[in-house]
């Protein structure tokens, strides 16, 4: 019996972004005891570096705005893929959510007659983000955590204990989610800076852990996101969806090395910063796709008009959604038409005053002029794409944020599937976190009320020694067959260090399957992903378990690398380019795959629904025969094929051997009122005969 820290809630939510913090409010709120953990300090998250704003069509800056516009600007943006009724709630609710957070303290900057400023964004038709400067997520978060701190000293008040219904653990990470049959019977993880193990035994969890970006070299992501609630999800037995759909934001800072990646925020964009390349040119009106032609402007002349005047002028083609303007960038650049250190130009200077720029983006002027010894309000910034945001997630009930097959798992946020489709619009985020994060917290708080103690899951010792045997494996790695202190010996192979995997990991998500995929190099980055599956269960660490990085990657590993088998599968599988997903081998949108999600679950699940042994710690001799590709459909049959519609729920084929299997599922059809919103003409570019003429 594993020696654990052991303590019981009602609801536990994993992650302190605005996603976590809004649902262990709304729990706490609904009377649940509610834990908060988190992999770095408390206010440390995503969230909080979100600079743009947040979209809700409050129409303060255009009164033609509504929910129903921004519905439609947001299944525009994923390309239809979105689920359409997670669109239609957020569209529907976010605009509470912003006032909500204003009546919790939040100040969001004003239009001149008092309201709440919206400011443009990429692929909304109207101005709609609401903000604070750029640094609008850092007010999010400090709002949030005022909220909490405000319910702990209710609690306080009533019952002379602060922590007793509302409690944070910071720098803990969740290692595993614990079960009891096929319901969820709390998690598993270790204390960070001591290294002692614990295990918080609760009904209902909610998965709020944000992105993958760590799997990739180029990223805006910091060191905490590697995927975590997608792996525990996956290895609890829930599906993931939409994996092979990842944002790569057009602009990141590319010089100098040591900051490339680091965010550029759309702002830049939304506030009138144009795009050139080498030759001074304003490239972006040759890339404006079919399906947005009649949206955006045809020439510098329409687009400028379109700052002062947007009621009769279109849209400057800088703010087409990411997708576009990424592959815009990475086409000049690949033209030789790029910046030195190999970006394209994005210059804010010849639009506004320094005073303004310095007011409208502040953290931008002090981030170049810091790391890069730009001014911007003088001179252009170098960017070019950069790993962003995760699109694929959790398989989620629309209305309840429920992970589907797992009783008690909830998710939302960044690590929640569906929403975003296959391009999520830029502000989408952080309303997302609310609206979904408040769900999330409402029905985990149902759930967990339903079930009274003596009904309660509960997790059986064994698992626990399993999940502490998992957690403290680098400590004495399976060197060959000769245990840590065999070196070479055993099998002959060698310990591994959880630093060089993860620079390996890291290159080949970036030249396998990064902005622009091949088949051909997806199968090689399936192979290297199996062979490095099989060297990470050789990662071996130094020293004990009080703080060490090299432990903690070495666990992290095991998430980085099921999420980028999903992604690899995912991506080989779809043969089209949509959104976040562009095949040069399949360069056009093909409408017949917009009504199919390809659904990630872990491979060789018991019957419990719990990954067995082998699928989760897959043998050398098992991933050697395997060679990629192993468990996805067939890639004869088409979107329509017979290995893939026809057998729609049922998987099109799995892999005893890799870690992750693959099937099609097809989409919900559209609600029709939904569909009345758009024009035919507009859906013929995205859906099939059949399904407008159901
Ligand atoms: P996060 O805020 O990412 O929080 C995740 C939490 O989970 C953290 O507390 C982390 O410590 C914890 N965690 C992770 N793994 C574990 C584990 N194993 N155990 C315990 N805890 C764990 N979106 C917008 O809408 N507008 C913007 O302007 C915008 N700007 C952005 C700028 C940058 C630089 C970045 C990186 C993103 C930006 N985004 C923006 C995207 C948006 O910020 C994120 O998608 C969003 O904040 C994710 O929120 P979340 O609550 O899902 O997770």
């Amino acid at each position: 019996m594993t020696n654990v820290e052991r303590h019981a809630y009602d609801v536990v939510v994993v992650g302190a972004g605005g996603a976590g913090l809004r649902a262990a409010i709304e729990a706490r709120e609904r009377g649940m005891r509610t834990a908060v953990i988190c992999k770095s300090l408390f206010g440390k998250a995503h969230t909080v570096m979100a600079e743009g704003g947040i979209a809700a069509s409050m129409g303060n800056a255009n009164g033609h705005d509504n929910w129903q516009v921004h519905f439609r600007d947001t299944m525009r943006g994923g390309k239809f893929l979105n689920h359409w009724r997670m669109a239609e709630l957020h569209a529907k609710e976010a605009p509470d959510r912003v006032w909500e957070l204003e009546t919790w303290g939040a100040l969001f900057d004003r239009t001149k007659d008092g309201r709440i400023s919206q400011r443009n964004f990429g692929g909304h038709e109207y101005p709609r983000l609401a903000h604070v400067g750029d640094r609008t997520g850092l007010e999010l978060i400090r709002t949030l955590q005022q909220k909490i701190v405000s319910l702990q000293q209710e609690d306080h008040a009533e019952t002379g204990d602060y922590e007793g219904r509302l409690k944070v653990f910071q720098e803990c990470t969740v290692t595993r989610v614990l079960k009891d049959g096929d319901r969820v019977a709390g998690v598993f993880g270790y204390v960070r800076e001591s290294g002692r193990l614990f295990v918080i035994d609760a009904p209902a969890v909610v998965l709020a852990t944000g992105g993958i970006g760590k799997s990739f070299k180029v990223t805006s992501n910091s060191w905490e996101y590697t995927g975590d609630g997608h792996a525990l999800a996956l290895l609890a037995g829930a599906p993931l969806i939409n994996m092979e759909f990842i944002q790569f934001h057009p602009t990141g800072m590319v010089w100098p090395p040591s900051v490339k990646g680091i965010l550029v925020t759309e702002s830049v964009r939304g506030d009138g910063g144009v795009l050139r390349n080498s030759e001074g040119k304003r490239f972006m009106f040759g890339y404006v796709p079919d399906v947005f032609k009649e949206k955006y402007a045809q020439s510098e002349e329409e687009a400028d008009g379109w700052y002062a005047d947007p009621e009769t002028h279109r849209r400057p083609p800088e703010l087409l959604p990411r997708d576009e303007v990424a592959r815009a960038i990475n086409s000049e650049v690949k033209a030789g038409r790029g910046s030195p250190h190999g970006g394209v130009f994005l210059d804010v200077s010849t639009r506004l005053s320094p005073e303004e720029i310095k007011r409208r983006l502040p953290s931008m002027h002090h981030q170049f002029k810091e790391l890069a010894d730009v001014d911007i309000t003088a001179e252009p910034m170098e960017v070019g794409p950069t790993c962003h945001y995760m699109m694929g997630g959790v398989d989620v009930e629309p209305d309840t944020a429920a992970a589907r097959g797992v009783p008690g798992l909830f998710a939302a946020g960044e690590v929640a599937g569906g929403m975003h489709g296959s391009n999520r619009l830029g502000g989408n985020s952080l309303s997302d976190l609310l609206v979904f994060g408040r769900r999330a917290g409402l029905f985990a708080a149902e759930y967990a009320a339903g079930l009274p103690a003596p009904e309660r899951p509960a997790a059986g010792e064994e698992q626990i020694d399993e999940a502490a045997a998992e957690a403290l494996r680098p400590f004495g790695a399976e060197a060959g067959d000769g245990g840590p202190d065999a070196g070479d010996g055993g099998s002959g192979a060698a310990v591994e260090n959880p630093y060089t995997l993860h620079q390996e990991l890291q290159q080949v998500m970036n030249d396998l399957v990064g902005i622009i995929r091949r088949g051909p190099e997806m199968e090689r980055a399936l192979q290297h992903l199996a062979e490095l599956r099989v060297r990470s269960r050789r990662a071996l660490v130094e020293g004990h378990r009080q703080f060490n990085p090299g432990w903690h990657l070495a666990l992290d590993l095991r998430n980085m690398l099921l999420v980028s088998e999903c992604v690899a599968l995912a991506a080989l599988e779809r043969t089209e380019s949509r959104g976040g997903h562009t095949r040069d081998d399949h360069p056009g949108m093909d409408r017949t795959w917009r009504k199919v999600n390809l659904v990630c679950e872990l491979a060789g699940k018991d019957e419990a629904g719990h990954g067995t042994a082998a699928a989760t710690a897959p043998t050398a001799a098992g991933d050697a025969a395997a060679g990629p590709g192993t468990a996805r459909a067939e890639d004869a049959a088409g979107p329509d094929g017979a290995a893939g519609m026809s057998g729609a729920s049922g998987p099109v084929s799995t892999g005893t051997a890799a870690s992750v299997s693959l099937r099609r599922r097809p989409m919900d059809p559209i609600r029709p009122d939904l569909l009345d919103l758009f024009e035919r003409d507009e859906l013929l570019k995205y859906l099939t005969d059949e399904e407008l003429d159901a």
